[in-house]
């Protein structure tokens, strides 16, 4: 049997049920980006504010790619599990917050519908780093992009999340507040979604435009949990708990975090009360992150695929790779990272590292792996800059970037299997890589790449340092320039 609000009564005894009337729940919320992160993160903090008896916070869930999870979820009735793992603890709920799951090609109209709907108060994301149409270099709108092209000569059948932002705020009766929350992990989420929704409207709607600058709220957040795509054996894994299927069954980890920025344009669930911290700067917390988070998980994404180490928690158990993960984030990248005012900086990290070894957690270090164009901007190349600019060298920081590029130049892994590289920015810089004479012209030609590397020129001894390390890669994989 499948999970459905008919077979809740069905499910293994330990499985906490939602403990509120689903049927009263308004819709004050849509989110876009129905993906396992949404899930098993902000809908959490939701579903705890609205066990506590504030119901106006049901989510609309907007899908704008993928139709498959709107249908499963559809088909539940749009109720599905978290399990929270760590080592042997596990601790199961169903969630039942989600009042719906529209995928957007097939029902537009009613995706801005529920935007435009003044009860609406709250739009979340999460549609990944390369959701925005932002071009990773100069950070602006990317109005090359075939799709973005495409909405502006379509605003009423947008495909793009900001073209479908766009549509639905436009049918907005004036002066109804909105607050937009990105929850993507990008450095200021917030401000960067309101500079590219207001460049994007502005390429159409001037009114439009200047709507959205001034009236719309888009504070910062920063938002952390590890939360695994779903596989067929965690599938499998959550039924035999459950006792039931449940096609959208979520497995993460005990650990939840998200800070956000208190500037709300209007009403708001209290998610301070299910935990989170409303803060009036969150770019330290976000730089903190993306950084010893973020930064390692990369690292360890990388140097794992090519040593052949499938998941975070395999990459961390490996003495070379788990060794240099420890290094990279205790030694380079911490030394970068300025602490939030009275945050523990060093329990952080030691937190970090326990959560990176959960064993009950399948996190694909291939997942992490993809669109490295988009995530090495934010998340190294900032504290290389900075390191470099005041003559600091990073030396494993300098390595995990130099395993990027034999990565992607080479994609194969250490042991010569083939490497799925799933990354629609990175052809250029492969091509560039690939075509390189030796490995110095390759190291040049790579930080000469604008839309990853910018246009600032770097200094020639780092790629020089940048060069030793391709040929040692080159020469003896990942394995050699870890030991070296
Ligand atoms: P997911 O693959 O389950 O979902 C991604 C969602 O984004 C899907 O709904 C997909 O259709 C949509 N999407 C992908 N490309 C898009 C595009 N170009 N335009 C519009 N929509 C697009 O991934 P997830 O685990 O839900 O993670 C999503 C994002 O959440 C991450 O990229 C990250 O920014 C953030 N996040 C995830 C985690 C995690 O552990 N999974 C942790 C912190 C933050």
């Amino acid at each position: 049997a499948q999970l459905s609000q008919q077979s809740l009564g069905r499910l293994a005894k330990e499985v906490a049920l939602p403990g509120y009337d689903r049927s009263r729940l308004a819709r004050g919320i849509v989110h876009v980006g129905l993906g396992a992160f949404h899930r098993a993160h902000q809908a959490l903090y939701t579903e705890a504010v609205v066990a506590q008896g504030d119901l106006r916070w049901g989510i609309v869930g907007v899908s704008l790619r993928d139709p498959g999870v709107a249908d499963r979820l559809a088909a539940q009735d749009h109720l599905y599990s978290v399990t929270e793992r760590h080592g042997d603890e596990a601790r199961t709920r169903i969630v039942g917050v989600l009042r719906d799951a529209l995928y957007a090609p097939s029902h537009l109209a009613q995706v801005i519908r529920a935007i435009a709907d003044p009860a609406t108060t709250i739009l979340t994301s999460t549609v990944t780093e390369k959701g925005y149409s932002q071009h990773p270099a100069s950070a602006d709108l990317d109005v090359a992009d075939a799709a973005v092209r495409h909405d502006l000569a379509h605003p009423d059948a947008p495909k793009t999340t900001l073209g479908v932002l766009a549509a639905g705020i436009r049918s907005r009766p004036a002066g109804a507040p909105l607050t937009v929350v990105c929850c993507d992990n990008m450095a200021r989420n917030g401000h960067s979604l309101r500079k590219l929704l207001v460049q994007y409207a502005g390429l159409f709607d001037e009114t439009l435009a200047r709507r959205i600058e001034t009236q719309i709220a888009f504070p910062n957040s920063m938002v952390d949990r590890i939360v695994p795509a779903a596989t067929p054996a965690s599938l499998a894994w959550a039924a035999g708990r459950l006792g039931l299927r449940d096609e959208a069954a979520i497995v993460c980890e005990p650990f939840m975090q998200w800070v956000i920025e208190d500037c709300f344009a209007g009403p708001r669930p209290a998610w301070e009360d299910a935990g989170a911290l409303l803060t009036a700067d969150v770019r330290p917390y976000q730089a903190m992150k993306l950084r010893l988070l973020n930064g390692t998980h990369s690292a360890i994404a990388y140097a794992g695929q090519l040593c052949g180490l499938e998941s975070v928690s395999d990459a961390m158990a490996d003495p070379l790779v788990g060794q240099f993960a420890r290094r990279l984030m205790l030694e380079d990248l911490r030394a970068t990272v300025a602490a939030p005012a009275g945050y523990d900086v060093p329990a952080y990290c030691h937190e970090l590292l326990r959560r990176f070894e959960n064993p009950a957690l399948a996190h694909r270090t291939q997942q992490i792996a993809m669109d490295g164009t988009q995530k090495v901007p934010v998340r190294w190349l900032p504290a290389l800059r900075e390191s470099l600019a005041a003559g600091v060298e990073r030396p494993l920081l300098e390595r995990a970037l130099a395993g990027w590029l034999h990565y992607l130049a080479r994609g194969r892994s250490d042991s010569g299997a083939p490497l799925t590289i799933s990354d629609p920015g990175a052809e250029a810089l492969i091509a560039r890589l690939r075509a390189a004479a030796d490995d110095g012209d390759a190291a040049r030609a790579a930080l000469a790449h604008e839309p990853v590397f910018g246009s600032a020129p770097w200094p020639p001894a780092f790629a020089a340092r940048l060069a030793r390390h391709l040929a040692t890669l080159r020469q003896g994989g990942m394995a050699a320039l870890l030991a070296g």
